[in-house]
């Protein structure tokens, strides 16, 4: 495994002729979560290159960057053992030099959901992927179901920009009680923790009532509410939208797919689940 911390070194980096390049950007701080897009990159692709850097332009004046967990260390030794063939590790001023002014934005889909309540988050998203998209050049970028939101303003991005990279979603990757993994899970004490379960608790049940027949989205969306604030977690949002384009819907169809936004304590929580009963 080589790791590249240079921008030059990563833009000439030559890949053998005629072979396919799968990307794993992330924040590092690596569960299984992000070691399973590792894994499907390997699989469907020649040559995978992972990318960990904590992005300073996603995260707003009073979130949570200079806590953000980091272990590169222990990133890089698990990477080596999936297999992983480079790491990018850029530093804040290669990807920022003075005088950065340049910025892509998605609109509609960037402005609900956590863009509504984390606003500026997705311009910041979408600008470094599609600069690592560029410096890296991959075929295949995985990208994990877990940030839903995130995966469809990414493809619309390709999409309306003409890249040639296409997106992999995987599926989310939850511990053995279902709280889906997340670098920012290490924020929660143990009190905390059992509230954290509330989300995933709420989507279940939503699930279960569907697959018994309720079909109104209001009044799902209120029982998932009042799930979570029984526990103690404050909602910042729950959705039922179409899994397709994230538009609102009245009533239940096959793809219908809940999402959920809460606090618990400070750590503010992301989860979702499609609910139709076959996936
Ligand atoms: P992050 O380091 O949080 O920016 O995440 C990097 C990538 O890992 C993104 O594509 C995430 O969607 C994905 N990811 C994070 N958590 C999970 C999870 N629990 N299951 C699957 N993918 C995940």
């Amino acid at each position: 495994m080589q790791v590249i911390r240079s921008l030059s070194q990563m833009m000439q980096l030559v890949y053998p002729a005629g072979k396919s390049v799968g990307f794993v950007p992330t924040m590092g701080y690596l569960h299984r979560g992000h070691l399973s897009l590792i894994q499907a990159s390997k699989r469907e692709c020649d040559i995978t290159v992972a990318s960990i850097f904590v992005n300073p332009a996603q995260f707003a004046p009073k979130e949570d960057l200079s806590t953000y967990p980091r272990d590169i260390e222990r990133d890089l030794k698990e990477l080596e053992k999936l297999g992983t063939d480079y790491v990018f590790i850029p530093s804040e001023g290669m990807i920022y030099p003075e005088g950065f002014g340049t910025w892509v934005e998605v609109k509609r889909l960037s402005e609900i959901l956590c863009g509504n309540s984390r606003p500026g988050h997705f311009k910041g998203v979408c600008t470094i992927v599609l600069k690592l998209i560029n410096i890296v050049r991959p075929d295949i970028m995985f990208m994990g179901e877990k940030d839903y939101q995130q995966l469809m303003i990414l493809r619309k991005m390709l999409e309306d920009l003409n890249l040639r990279t296409k997106i992999m979603a995987c599926p989310i990757v939850r511990e053995a009680d279902g709280l889906a993994m997340s670098s920012r899970n290490s924020y929660l004490g143990t009190a905390d923790r059992a509230l954290a379960l509330s989300l995933y608790k709420a989507l279940v049940q939503t699930k279960k009532a569907v697959a018994a027949g309720k079909m109104d989205t209001h009044m799902l969306i209120a029982l998932a509410k009042q799930t979570i604030r029984i526990a103690g977690a404050n909602v910042d949002y729950v959705e039922i939208l179409d899994s397709r384009d994230l538009s609102e819907q009245e009533s239940i169809n096959e793809h219908s797919r809940m999402l959920i936004a809460a606090y618990v304590g400070k750590t503010r929580l992301i989860d979702n689940i499609s609910l139709n009963s076959e996936d």
